[in-house]
């Protein structure tokens, strides 16, 4: 007989006790009808990762774990970010998990979704992306933000799928994978697609938040959009070099320009151009310089291999 697929829904959690309650019931309820559908196996779960939360998150937690065994969870050291705490939840889940869902604990990303990602993961992908079909909910700032930043990514030549965020079932086959990827700077979504296998895209209408605030301050969607760009693309290393290539064609032009002043007999050459000229190269020296300081931040960063999370708990091996 085959063997039906333990699922885990891995759910980072920063802050989160005002959504914690409604959305495990309502995670419950589809786990569970999943379970009895005899879709997924009995041995499932919904896992959560408490990322360092300050209120009373990790405490909530515990408690459902109490009362009920679908739910489990892991509690990081400290606050390492979104990204981090997914890893950190998808590298404990493949231990007991054939398929991974990740999600974040705010449900704004629609849960009937699963069903329609487990069929597809049946037909054979390794893969399953969950897109936003419509951002209506969304606020105007965010919507023109997130997707002029896929749409940049595209163009500094990052391999993202689009209004993909980190909704996505995942076998452990790709897990495993993903674990040799050792880079500190994590961004998740453009390693996947690296990854590759065979995938597929589920569409889904992103909903509001039904409780409490965004826990992507503008300081940190600008840092992971950062993160996305300098992790994956060369394209502003590349941009200094073809601006170095540029100002070289502009000073044979206004090489020309001298010579032929200096035949015509009207020299003493402009004092004013010669100044212009050294604050114009110092100013691309600066920008160039530190474009390269990013590149070789990032380079320190990864020597280190720092953790990127250290697991102080884990419900599950007490
Ligand atoms: N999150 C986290 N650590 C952080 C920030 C966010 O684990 O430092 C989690 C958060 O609890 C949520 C998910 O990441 O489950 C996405 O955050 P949020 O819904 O606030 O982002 P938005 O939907 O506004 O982009
Ligand atoms: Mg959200």
């Amino acid at each position: 007989m085959k063997k039906n697929k333990v699922l885990y829904v891995v759910i980072p959690c920063y802050n989160e006790e005002e959504v914690l309650l409604e959305t495990t019931k309502r995670l419950k309820k589809k786990i569970n009808d999943l379970i009895e559908r005899k879709i997924i196996d009995k041995q499932s779960k919904i896992m959560f990762v408490n990322d360092g939360s300050k209120d009373n998150t990790w405490n909530l937690i515990e408690q459902l774990h109490k009362e009920d065994g679908l739910i489990t969870g892991i509690c990081l050291s400290s606050n390492r970010g979104h990204q981090n705490a997914l890893l950190a939840g998808l590298m404990t889940a493949k231990e007991k998990a054939d398929i991974v869902i990740s999600m974040d604990a705010d449900l704004q990303d629609d849960i009937n979704a699963i069903d329609e990602m487990i069929d597809k993961y049946n037909q054979g992908n390794e893969i399953v992306y969950g897109v936003r079909s419509s951002r209506k909910k969304d606020s105007y700032f965010k919507k023109i933000t997130a997707e002029g930043f896929y749409k940049f990514m595209k163009f500094m030549g990052v391999d993202l799928v689009f209004n993909h965020a980190d909704y996505r079932l995942t076998s452990k086959k790709v897990l495993d994978e993903l674990e040799k990827y050792q880079e500190t700077n994590l961004f998740l979504r453009g390693i996947f697609p690296l990854i590759g296998f065979q995938n597929d895209i589920v569409y889904y209408k992103r909903e509001e938040r039904f409780a409490g605030k965004s826990k992507y301050s503008f300081r940190k969607m600008m840092n992971f959009a950062w993160d996305g760009i300098t992790s994956f693309s060369i394209q502003p290393i590349r941009l200094v070099l073809n601006i170095g290539v540029f100002m070289l064609l502009i000073s044979i032009l206004i090489l020309i320009y001298c010579i032929i002043v200096k035949i015509k007999g009207q020299a003493v050459a402009g004092w004013t151009f010669i100044v212009c000229s050294i604050w114009i190269v110092a100013a691309i020296q600066m920008l160039a310089i530190g474009i390269i300081g990013e590149y070789v931040a990032k380079i320190y960063n990864e020597t280190k291999s720092r953790p990127r999370y250290i697991i102080s708990k884990n419900l599950e091996n007490k």
